[in-house]
C-alpha cells in the first residue's frame, strides 16, 4: 500500500485535513507511526506533518515551561531550562529513538509507553491543540482513545517549573538497562513550605491504560513531613485506583507487587 505525504504549514491547517480524511494520521516524530506502517497496519493511508517551527520551541512563562509538541527528546536534552525533566526524556528509547520521539507523540503512545507524558502529569501539565484551547493532561489523558475518531492535533504543552531541583523526580524501573520499556515509572513533584509536602503531585506510568495520578498517594503525602511514616502511608495506597496491565514486559500481579516498593524507593530518594 502507498502512503500519501502532506505537510502542512500551520496545526490549524493540519487540524482541518485530519477532520475531513478518517484515513489520515498525524505523524510526529514518526517512531510509532512508521512502525505502524512497516507492520503493515491499514488504518490510514495519508500521513500529515506540519513544518511550522513554533512546534519546536520552548519558552519559559513566569513558573510555566511551554514545550512545542515537535519538540524531540533529543532536542528538550539540549535545553538547560528543561533540566527538570532531562531523566524523564533520557529514559525514552535508545539515542536514535530519542532524536526523533517528539513530547506530543509521547502523549498519545499506548502503555507501556508514556514515560514522558507521566512526567508531564506530575507537573499539572496543560495541552494545547491547534485552536488555541487548553486541557488539563489529566482530562486529555482520560478521554483519549484512537478509535474514536480524529484526535485534536496538540501544538504545546505547558507545565509547572518545579522551584528547586529536589522538588521534582523520575524513577522508570525496567528489566533491561538503559533501554528498556518500562515495567512501570513514576513522577513526583513534592513541594515544601516549612518543610510539609504542600500541592504533591504523584503520577505513575504502565499501571493503567494511560499514566495516571495516584490521588491516595498524594492525599497521603499532602500536609506532612517527608519522613518514613509518610513515605509507609503512601505506600500502602500505592495501588488504589491502578488496573495493572499484563503486558510481554510483566504481569499484572508482578506490577502490583513491585510498585510500592519501587514508590518508596522514589520518595526515600526525595528526603532531605
Ligand atoms: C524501539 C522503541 C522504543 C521506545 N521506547 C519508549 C520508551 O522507553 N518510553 C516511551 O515513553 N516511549 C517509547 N517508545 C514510543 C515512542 O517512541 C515515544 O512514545 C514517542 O514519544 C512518540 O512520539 P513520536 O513523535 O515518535 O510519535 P508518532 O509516531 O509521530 O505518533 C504517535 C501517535 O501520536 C499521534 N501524534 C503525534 N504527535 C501528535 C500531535 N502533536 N498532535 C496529535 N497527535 C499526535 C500520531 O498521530 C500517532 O497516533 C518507543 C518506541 C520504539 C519504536
Amino acid at each position: 500500500m502507498s502512503i500519501n505525504s502532506l505537510v502542512c504549514s500551520s496545526a490549524t491547517e493540519a487540524a482541518r485535513l485530519l477532520g475531513s480524511n478518517p484515513r489520515a494520521r498525524y505523524f510526529g516524530g514518526g517512531t510509532l507511526v512508521m512502525r505502524a506502517i512497516n507492520e503493515g497496519d491499514q488504518s490510514f493511508d495519508t500521513i500529515i506533518r506540519i513544518n511550522d517551527p513554533e512546534l519546536t520551541q520552548m519558552q519559559i512563562a513566569g513558573n510555566r515551561l511551554v514545550i512545542g509538541a515537535g519538540v524531540t527528546m533529543s532536542a528538550l536534552l539540549r535545553h538547560r531550562d528543561a533540566g527538570f525533566l532531562h531523566a524523564a526524556a533520557r529514559s525514552v528509547g535508545g539515542p536514535a529513538i530519542r532524536h526523533m520521539a517528539t513530547v506530543g507523540g509521547n502523549l498519545f503512545a499506548q502503555s507501556p509507553y508514556g514515560d514522558f507524558a507521566t512526567a508531564l502529569l506530575a507537573l499539572d501539565a496543560e495541552v494545547i491543540v491547534a485552536d488555541g484551547s487548553r486541557m488539563a493532561l489529566v482530562d486529555f489523558l482520560a478521554r483519549r482513545n484512537p478509535s474514536s475518531g480524529p484526535t485534536p492535533v496538540v501544538t504545546q504543552v505547558s507545565v509547572n517549573r518545579p522551584a528547586s531541583a529536589g522538588d521534582f523526580w523520575f524513577l522508570k524501573v525496567s528489566r533491561v538497562k538503559p533501554k528498556g520499556i518500562s515495567v512501570m515509572s513514576f513522577a513526583a513533584h513534592l513541594p515544601r513550605a516549612a518543610n510539609q509536602l504542600q500541592q504533591v503531585r504523584v503520577a505513575v506510568g504502565a499501571m493503567a491504560p494511560t499514566p495516571v495520578r495516584m490521588l491516595s498517594v498524594e492525599q497521603a503525602l499532602e500536609g506532612h513531613a517527608l519522613d518514613a511514616a509518610s513515605i509507609e502511608a503512601a505506600a500502602r495506597v500505592a495501588l488504589e485506583g491502578l488496573t495493572p496491565p499484563t503486558d510481554a514486559i510483566a504481569t499484572s500481579w508482578y506490577r502490583s507487587e513491585v510498585a510500592p516498593v519501587h514508590l518508596k524507593r522514589l520518595l526515600t530518594g526525595a528526603m532531605r
